[in-house]
């Protein structure tokens, strides 16, 4: 990157894009991460700003960014993978705490709408709601009328009782163009619904979360900060951060959060752990396929496509297969892996998730095929469970 030698090392070049405090500091560094759907790969930097607590990839925010990632979004296409709409547990509980915040009635856009799951949902609980949908991806033949565009206020001639914004504020470093545009096609007293990646959980639980695609991280308090401009009508705290809130008149705006400093120091520990626990899981990885043990990849979906194109690398020549138990994940690409089953005495197996709930369930599953009684498991990045049944955690 072009400007990186004039940057002091550990701080980062851009000032925080939510309170503008400079000297955010670079907690996390990856310096070839790569994407889920391509062999791209980028410089990944995670900073935290001291004042505000607020968790960003610095690189977002450089000129670049949006063009490497924008092919990604075009071509985004995981129509094939599951029955729509799917239901799944988070699809559901979003859609059921919209359906609770809006008029019957409701005229509903959610920005960033992929195939329209979530939009055919809320319409199944909300029969006389009218859906629209936004969104870049290339689908063809979707069951909800969407408009195939990044989105823009401008191309909305009539505001929405409710908007969504589901997972969509993670991918921009700086929220505040999303939320202004979200709001502006937003009627007075409508509804906001949002989640994204729940930052408390993903550092307590050390997972793989941090990724290219994901340009902001939020704690509920973060969150309540970039949305002062609602009152907040309910909040869940999962794996993903839910929130619905009314717009209330006036301008939007960002609300310091209280514990700023504290919030700060807590996200540093947490990634200084990470890292440790990436680099000694890695190491372990190694050592494995150097004995030419096999490695087994759990999971066929994004997170290990991201996490197969990042280690491969250490993997040598040594066997590999992938165990996976998803049955609508038969035209996933595998990069030509043996599919199994069941793992056999001597596997290490990767757990490939970035999602604390879905790891608990994997770890339990393998736990009933004998994991610790001949494979080993690794939970990236946070621990592993051995052959012999002993388990460490590898950020200690
Ligand atoms: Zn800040």
């Amino acid at each position: 990157m072009a400007d990186a030698a004039h940057r002091t090392p550990g701080l980062t070049a851009h000032p925080c894009p939510l309170c503008g405090a400079a000297g955010c500091r670079t907690a996390l560094s990856l310096p070839e991460a790569r994407l889920a759907s391509s062999d791209a790969s980028r410089a990944l930097e995670i900073a935290v700003c001291g004042s505000c607590g607020f968790v960003f990839q610095q690189g977002a925010l450089d000129p670049g960014y949006a063009a490497f990632m924008r092919h990604a979004y075009e071509s985004w296409d995981d129509q094939p993978l599951f029955a729509f709409p799917r239901k799944s547990e988070d699809n559901l509980a979003a859609a059921a705490m919209i359906a609770r915040h809006s008029r019957p009635d409701a005229s509903v856009l959610e920005i960033g709408s992929n195939r329209g799951d979530v939009l055919a949902l809320v319409k199944e609980l909300l029969p006389q709601a009218s859906v629209l949908g936004v969104d870049p991806a290339a689908h063809s033949g979707l069951a909800v009328p969407t408009l195939r565009a990044f989105f823009a206020p401008e191309l909305f001639a009539s505001s929405f009782d409710t908007v969504i914004l589901k997972q969509v504020l993670e991918h921009y470093a700086d929220p505040r163009p999303m939320l202004a545009g979200a709001r502006q096609v937003l009627k007075d007293g409508g509804t906001l619904y949002l989640d994204v990646p729940n930052l408390a959980r993903i550092l307590e639980g050390r997972t793989d979360a941090f990724l290219l695609e994901h340009a902001a991280y939020y704690t509920l308090s973060t969150l309540q900060g970039v949305l002062a401009g609602y009152e907040i009508l309910e909040a869940q705290e999962a794996g993903s951060l839910r929130v619905a809130a009314r717009k209330l008149p006036g301008p939007d705006g960002f609300a310091l959060p209280a514990g700023g400093e504290i919030a700060a120091a807590e996200a540093v520990s947490g990634l200084a752990r990470l890292v440790r626990g990436r680099e000694r899981g890695q190491r372990i990885l190694a050592a494995h396929a150097q004995a030419r043990g096999r490695v087994v990849f759990f999971g066929a979906y994004n997170c290990f496509r991201a996490l197969y194109r990042e280690l491969s690398r250490l993997l040598d020549d040594c066997p590999r297969a992938v165990l996976d138990d998803a049955l609508e994940a038969e035209r996933e690409p595998v990069f030509g892996l043996e599919r199994i089953a069941v793992p056999q005495a001597g596997d290490l197996v990767l757990l490939c998730s970035n999602n604390a709930c879905v790891l608990g369930r994997m770890e339990a599953r393998l736990r009933a095929l004998g994991a610790g009684s001949g494979f080993a498991v690794l939970r990236p990045w946070s621990t592993i469970l051995r052959a012999d049944g002993t388990t460490s955690d590898l950020g200690a």
